[in-house]
C-alpha cells in the first residue's frame, strides 16, 4: 500500500440528516465536521469503518454504490471471478449457500472464489512471524483495512509494527491470478465498506478490479429479478478453504486457522469493536499491551461489517456461519486443502504500510481555555463531560472545534444556555414592542382629540378676542388708582392665556412645538394656584424643594398642565380635602405633584385616564380632554406623568398624586414634531431621560 487515496466512499443525504450529532459520537475517526447544519465527512480523515452509516437512525449516511463498474465487468469479454468473503451466511442467511452461489453465478461471474482461503494462507504467514527468533518485535494484525488505515493516519510512528503481511482479500486475489490466469478480472464481495478503499490502494488496486458490499450484491439481485428457486445450485471453485471460514466469528485469524495453541498463549491479544480498537492501539502504542500481536478489527468482528443490510443481532450472524462452516467440514477433503496450501506456500503474501499522518497540532492551553469560556465553560465545575457534542470530553470537544472539526454549538448546555437568552431578548422586545403599540395608539387619540381641539378652538378664539380686546380698552380708560384696576388686569392676563392656550390647541392640532425658555418653576406653581379658585372646604398645600428652581419649560402649556390637574384634583373632592402641591427634583429632572385626598381612580379606569374623552363626569361637567392634553404637552416636553391613587377606603385614605416629570434641559434635537411623531418622541423620553440619569 501507499498513500491511501482520499475518497470517501460515504456521502451525507444533507436532507436526512438531522445534526443529532451520533455519527460524531460513533466515529472512532473524528473525520466528521458538523458545517452548514449537516455532519459531513472529511474524506482525508475517514478511515472508511462505516460506524456512521451503522450508527446513523435516519439513513441520512450512505455507502457511495459501485455497482456499474462491476456490470460493465460482467458484460466485457474477460471472465470475472466473485471472491467472496466468509461472512456470508450472516447476511444471506435465507438461502443454503448452494443457492446463494447459484444466484452469485447467475449475475453472470465465471469464479466464485473462496476468500476464507487467502485466511488460511494469511493465518500460516502470521504463525510463520510470531514463530521468528527475534520476539523483541510485536505487531498490529492488517487484515482489516480500517485498522490499517487509523495506524497510518493517527499512529503514523507505528507504520513499521503493522504485520507486513497483505490480508486475506489480496491473498486470495494473488491465488485466483495464479491459478485462472492473470485476464481474469476480480470483484471482491464483502461485508466491509474499508474494502473499498483498500482495493483502490495500490499494488491492491492492480489485483482487483472492483469492490461490492454484500448489501450492494443485495441489490443486484434485487435488479436481476432472480428467482432463487429457479436458479441452478452453485459451489465454490477451488482451491477450497479450511478453518479460514471461521474468520468472521474468531477471535483473529490464527484462532480461526487452527494455529498451535502454545504459539497463541501470550502471544496474541485479540480485540474488535469501535472503542475496543482505539483504547487498543494507544495501549499498544504506550507498550502497556504486553503481546507479540495485536489481532484487532474495526467492527465486532466481520459478520457485523458496515456494508451488510441484515438485522440479525450478533449471536445470530455468528450461527449461521458457524452452521455453514459445519456443514463445509463434513465435505472436508483435508489433503486436498494441504495441496493446496503447499502449492501455495511460497506465494508472495508481503505488504508495505506508509503514514498518511492526519494528526492535527494539539492546541496550546491558552486556546482551550478561549475556547471553553466561549461556551461558558470558565470553571472546572462548567465542564460536565456530557457527550452530548459527539466528544467524551468538553476538553476533546474544544480541541476539535479548534482542528475545525466540530462548532461550540454542539454543546447542548451550552446551546440550551444561548437558547433561554434569545427567547429571553425575544420576550423583553415583544414588550417593548407592546409599549410601542401602546404608545402609538396613544398618539392617535391624541391626533383625533387634536382635530376635535382645532375644531373648538377656533370658535373659542373670536369671543376670547372681544373679551381681551375690551379688557385693554379698559384698562386704558380707568385711572390709575381705581380699585378694580386690579380686577382688569387679571382680566386681561387670564384672557391673554386662555387665547395662548386656544393657539396652542390650535398647533396641538397642525404641529406641535412648545417654546422652550428657562423658567422658574416654584414661582410658576404659586402664580397657579393663586389662580386656581379653590374651592371653600379644599385646603391648598404648597411645598417646594428645589433650589435650582429654573427648568426650560414651556410655561404657558404647563401651567395648562398644572390646571387641568388641580381642577380634577377639586372635583375629586366634592366633599372637602386637601391639593397639595410639591416641587422637587434633581440637575436633571424637576418634578411636581399634585396630590389630592379625593375619591381616587377606579383600577379599571386607570388604563383609561389620558384617553381623550375619557370622563366619569356628568355631561355638560368634563370634556374628558384635560388629561389627554396634558400628557401632549408633557410628551412635547420629553417628560413623562406618573398616577398614584387610591379608590378604596378600606386600602387607606383615599386620593390621587399626579406626579409630572420634566427634563430641565431639552437635548438639542429641537423639540419639535408634527402629530404623528408624538407617539415616537414619547418612547425616546425615556431614553433621554436615562441619558440625564447617567
Ligand atoms: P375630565 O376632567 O373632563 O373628566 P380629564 O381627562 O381631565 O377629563 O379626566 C378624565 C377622568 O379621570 C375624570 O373624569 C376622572 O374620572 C379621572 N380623574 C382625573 N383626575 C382625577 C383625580 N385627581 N381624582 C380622581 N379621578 C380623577
Ligand atoms: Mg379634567
Amino acid at each position: 500500500m501507499v498513500q491511501p487515496a482520499n475518497i470517501a466512499f460515504i456521502r451525507t443525504a444533507k436532507e436526512n440528516c438531522r445534526v443529532c450529532y451520533t455519527c460524531v459520537r460513533e466515529c472512532p475517526a473524528k473525520a466528521i465536521r458538523i458545517a452548514e447544519g449537516q455532519a459531513q465527512i472529511i474524506a482525508e480523515r475517514c478511515i472508511s469503518c462505516g460506524n456512521c452509516v451503522r450508527v446513523c437512525s435516519q439513513g441520512a449516511k450512505q455507502v457511495i454504490h459501485g455497482i456499474d463498474p462491476v456490470r460493465e465487468l460482467l458484460a466485457g469479454p474477460e471472465p470475472v471471478a466473485a471472491c467472496l468473503a466468509p461472512s456470508f451466511p450472516a447476511e444471506f442467511s435465507e438461502w443454503e449457500y448452494e443457492t446463494f452461489l447459484g444466484m452469485v453465478r447467475a449475475l453472470g461471474f465465471d469464479y466464485l472464489i473462496e476468500v476464507a482461503f487467502g485466511a488460511d494462507l494469511v493465518a500460516r504467514r502470521y504463525a510463520e512471524l510470531l514463530a521468528s527468533p527475534d520476539r523483541s518485535r510485536s505487531y498490529i494484525s492488517t487484515a482489516c483495512p480500517a485498522i490499517v488505515s487509523y495506524v497510518a493516519k493517527y499512529h503514523p510512528q507505528l507504520v513499521d509494527r503493522l504485520a507486513p503481511i497483505v490480508s486475506p482479500m489480496v491473498a486470495a486475489a494473488r491465488v485466483v491470478r495464479h491459478r485462472y490466469g492473470p485476464q481474469v478480472k476480480q470483484v471482491f464481495i464483502g461485508p466491509c465498506i474499508a474494502k473499498k478503499s483498500e482495493a483502490l490502494h495500490a499494488p491492491v488496486d492492480l489485483e482487483l478490479d472492483a469492490v461490492l458490499t454484500f448489501a450492494e450484491l443485495a441489490r443486484m439481485f434485487d435488479e436481476s429479478g432472480l428467482d432463487p428457486a429457479a436458479v441452478a445450485p452453485a459451489d465454490f471453485d477451488p482451491p477450497r478453504a479450511g478453518l479460514g471460514a471461521l474468520f468472521p466469528i474468531s477471535r483473529g485469524l490464527l484462532q480461526a486457522a487452527d494455529i498451535a495453541e502454545d504459539l497463541m498463549v501470550g502471544d496474541v491479544v485479540a480485540t474488535d469493536g469501535r472503542t475496543n480498537f482505539v483504547e487498543a492501539i494507544k495501549e499498544f502504542e504506550s507498550g502497556a499491551l504486553d503481546a507479540r500481536l495485536l489481532e484487532v478489527l474495526a467492527c465486532n468482528g466481520c459478520i457485523m461489517g458496515a456494508g451488510m443490510t441484515t438485522d440479525l443481532p450478533l449471536f445470530r450472524r455468528r450461527s449461521q456461519v458457524s452452521r455453514y462452516v459445519r456443514r463445509r467440514m463434513r465435505q472436508f477433503d483435508r489433503a486436498a486443502w494441504q495441496r493446496d496450501m503447499d502449492c501455495f506456500g511460497e506465494l508472495d503474501l508481503g505488504a508495505r504500510f506508509h503514514p498518511d499522518d492526519q494528526r492535527v497540532p494539539v492546541p496550546f492551553a491558552e486556546e482551550i481555555t478561549y475556547i471553553m469560556a466561549k461556551m461558558g465553560k470558565r470553571n472546572p465545575e462548567d465542564e460536565l463531560n456530557c457527550g452530548a457534542c459527539g466528544y467524551d470530553t468538553c476538553r476533546e470537544h474544544a480541541v476539535a472545534i479548534f482542528k475545525g472539526l466540530a462548532e461550540s454549538e454542539m454543546c447542548l448546555p451550552h446551546t440550551i444556555d444561548q437558547l433561554r437568552r434569545t427567547v429571553e431578548k425575544l420576550a423583553a422586545s415583544n414588550e417593548q414592542l407592546a409599549d410601542t403599540r401602546e404608545a402609538l395608539m396613544q398618539s392617535e387619540k391624541l391626533a383625533s382629540m387634536g382635530q376635535l381641539a382645532a375644531g373648538i378652538a377656533h370658535e373659542v378664539n373670536n369671543p376670547l378676542g372681544v373679551v381681551l380686546m375690551y379688557a385693554h380698552l379698559l384698562l386704558d380708560e380707568i385711572e390709575q388708582h381705581s380699585p378694580i384696576r386690579e380686577d382688569l388686569h387679571m382680566i386681561a392676563e387670564q384672557a391673554d392665556r386662555c387665547k395662548k392656550i386656544v393657539a396652542g390647541l390650535l398647533h396641538f392640532a397642525r404641529q406641535n412645538k412648545v417654546q422652550l425658555q428657562p423658567t422658574d418653576v416654584t414661582a410658576l406653581v404659586d402664580r397657579v394656584l393663586q389662580v386656581a379658585a379653590a374651592p371653600l372646604n379644599v385646603t391648598v398645600q404648597a411645598q417646594n424643594e428645589l433650589t435650582d428652581r429654573i427648568a426650560e419649560i414651556d410655561p404657558d402649556q404647563i401651567v395648562q398642565v398644572l390646571n387641568n390637574l388641580i381642577h380634577n384634583a377639586f372635583s375629586a373632592m366634592p366633599d372637602g380635602g386637601t391639593l397639595h402641591l410639591r416641587t422637587y427634583g434633581d440637575t436633571a429632572q424637576v418634578r411636581i405633584d399634585v396630590t389630592d385626598t379625593g375619591v381616587g381612580i377606579a383600577k379599571e379606569n386607570l388604563g383609561k385616564l389620558f384617553e381623550p374623552f375619557f370622563t366619569t363626569k356628568d355631561i355638560g361637567q368634563g370634556t374628558g380632554l384635560g388629561l389627554s392634553v396634558t400628557y401632549g404637552i408633557i410628551k412635547m416636553h420629553r417628560g413623562d406623568i406618573q398616577v398614584h391613587t387610591n379608590a378604596d377606603p378600606a386600602a387607606g385614605p383615599t386620593g390621587s398624586t399626579f406626579t409630572v416629570i420634566l427634563p430641565r434641559r431639552q437635548s438639542p434635537r429641537p423639540v419639535e414634531a408634527n402629530r404623528r411623531d408624538i407617539g415616537y418622541d414619547q418612547i425616546e423620553t425615556k431614553d433621554t431621560r436615562t441619558d440625564y440619569q447617567s
